[in-house]
């Protein structure tokens, strides 16, 4: 899958997880950073690609994706599996706890749920692709939904371009039927600031 479409499926998971969460007192700050660790979560697992777009960005990236891409294990590896949303999960909690007092007022646990989701969204979405994802190592074996390989995406191509359209339309139509709840929502949220 494209990282736009790997961006789209996170945020889209965040929003589902914003209908289970309490999320009362979620302030805007709080908002703010778990778009950003659910934006991250969304891309993560890619680090085993230096072709990945966040590698681009980085003076000598695509020399330090190889180098990272490698001791991963190569693209679609260990990053794409439940061991590695563990890991990552950890690392990404060890790293909220560590920054929490230079921002207390941030509910770091929905921050971290965010980036699960975001994380968890890019599995799934690589499922669904003709490579598929070994969610279950250390056994070497690649999962893809539908099991036949021949109906699933191709990265870029015209398919995963209609799933990128679906995905838009089902944020517009939730959207657009919680019209009244969402600006609500987004109301109290601006206004704890
Ligand atoms: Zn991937």
């Amino acid at each position: 899958m494209t990282a736009r479409t790997h961006d789209l499926a996170a945020i889209t998971a965040l929003g589902a997880l914003l209908i289970v969460y309490p999320a009362n007192n979620v302030t805007l700050a709080t908002a703010l950073v778990a778009v950003l660790a659910n934006q991250i979560g969304g891309i993560a697992p890619d680090i085993d690609q230096p072709t990945a777009p966040f590698w681009h960005n980085l003076p000598s990236g695509h020399f330090f994706g190889r180098l990272v891409g490698k001791g991963l294990g190569g693209h679609r590896f260990i990053t794409h599996s439940i061991i590695g949303v563990l890991v990552m999960g950890l690392l990404a909690k060890l790293t909220l706890q560590f920054i929490h007092p230079l921002m207390p007022h941030i509910d770091i646990t929905l921050v971290w749920w965010a980036f699960i989701v975001g994380m968890v969204s890019h599995l799934v979405m690589d499922t669904l692709t003709k490579e598929g994802v070994p969610w279950l190592l250390p056994i070497p074996v690649k999962f893809g939904f539908p099991p036949v390989r021949s109906m699933r995406i191709t990265t870029g191509k015209s398919m995963e371009k209609l799933l990128f359209l679906l995905l838009l339309g089902l944020n517009i139509w939730y959207l657009a039927s919680h019209y009244t709840h969402t600006v609500e929502v987004v109301r109290a949220v601006v206004a704890r600031g």
